[in-house]
């Protein structure tokens, strides 16, 4: 029997439709877009029609749409290229103590070259209070760069709320909404944003193509150097298939979301209450707040969370821990940290995260074997 791939805030499986909608471009289409000739122009049309399924689905134009490899470049695009863009003065960031890596490390690199960062500390269920924005913003501030949903806990941050301090000073606000894109609405002009981050691979799209998203105007250089593609933000022969596939991802993605919240949701709901049902002393993080639907983090008491993965692996359950380890080192998440997590937890705590194929009979079925797997580490030790 095939494992219950409950492990989807890691990547998704690609949705046959998607795959369908890339195959022409590595078969057919293959011609490079930027040539003058018929099969380039081809090529081009397709990745033109995908640049516009992602602006409406983000709400942007089309022409604030870079393609890029992923959330990771996407993101640095987004930090570094503002910085860089020269068009404001100052040395000063302002992100959030619980980011992904990907904003995390560019922070921490702007910092070794003389920027300051101030992070904003989260609450017991990793919200970070809007007022506290307002306490850290300078004349010099340069950017402010805050996830949408914790890609740990799911948590989402009041990205509406901050962006209406944050816009009247002139401050470009970047959102890195990775793990929101294609989950709930996600509208750059009702979010309030300038810049937003998003991944293919997370919507059931193909891995290694992804979007930065930008309001006109919104100053950008690019990050490295090459051609004029992507009106010269992102040099380089654009991934066409990839892109294709991402277009393709974010038309359905477009379709099915209105079910998504009440159906995924609803799905993570009872999986949360049939674990309580069945487990002793757990914690469900972030459980009181707005969270991503697909997101359920809990922590079993006692037990080392790696053990459970391997575990539940082991009994046919696919899941994570979620955090994003530097060292391989098994160190406690920074995201938990962050949140003041109860230390019974602090390193039980195991990611479960659902997607739109997720059935009602495997949340059973994985509740029974998570109980399983739970029980027996705890009699072991
Ligand atoms: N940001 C968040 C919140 C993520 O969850 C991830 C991936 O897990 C990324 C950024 C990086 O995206 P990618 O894997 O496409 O580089």
């Amino acid at each position: 029997m095939d494992p219950i791939y409950l492990d989807n805030s890691a990547t998704t499986r690609p949705d046959p439709r998607v795959l369908e909608a890339m195959l022409p471009y590595f078969r057919d289409m293959y011609a490079n877009p930027s040539s003058v000739h018929m099969p380039g122009q081809r090529a081009r049309a397709g990745m033109e029609e995908a640049r516009r399924a992602v602006a409406r689905l983000i709400g942007c134009p089309a022409d604030g749409v870079v393609f890029t490899s992923g959330g990771t470049e996407a993101i640095n695009l987004a930090i570094l290229g503002v910085v860089r863009s020269g068009r404001r003065q100052g040395r000063h960031l302002v992100t959030s103590a619980i980011e992904h890596p990907a904003t995390g490390r560019t922070m921490d690199y702007l910092e070794s070259q003389g920027y300051t960062v101030s992070r904003l500390p989260v609450d017991a269920n990793g919200v970070i209070a809007a007022g506290s924005l307002a306490r850290v913003l300078r004349p010099d501030t340069l950017l402010v760069s805050i996830m949408h949903a914790s890609n740990e806990v799911g948590t989402i941050q009041p990205i509406a709320e901050m962006a209406a301090v944050v816009r009247p000073l002139g401050i470009p606000f970047h959102v890195d909404a990775v793990q929101t894109v294609g989950k709930i609405p996600v509208d750059l002009t009702t979010l309030g944003v300038d810049l937003l981050s998003f991944s293919s691979h997370k919507l059931h799209g193909p891995k290694g193509v992804g979007a930065l998203c930008f309001r006109p105007g919104t100053p950008l250089a690019p990050q490295m150097y090459g051609g004029h593609q992507e009106l010269g933000r992102r040099p380089g022969t654009e991934n066409v298939p990839g892109i294709a596939g991402l277009g393709a991802a974010c038309r359905l993605a477009g379709e099915l979301l209105p079910e998504f919240a009440a159906r995924v949701g609803g799905l993570r709901d009872s999986f949360e209450s049939e674990i309580t049902r069945r487990v002793p002393d757990i914690v469900i993080h972030a459980r009181p707040v707005p969270r991503a639907p697909h997101i359920s983090k809990i922590g079993f008491a006692g037990v080392d969370g790696e053990a459970v993965i391997i575990s539940l692996d082991i009994l046919g359950v696919a899941a994570s821990s979620g955090s994003a380890c530097s060292s391989g080192a098994l160190e406690p998440s920074p995201t938990l940290r962050a949140m003041r997590c109860p230390p019974a937890v602090l390193n039980g705590s195991v990611r479960f995260s659902l997607s739109r194929e997720t059935t009602a009979e495997e949340i059973v079925r994985a509740s029974a074997i998570i109980a399983e797997a739970v029980t027996q580490i705890r009699r072991l030790q």
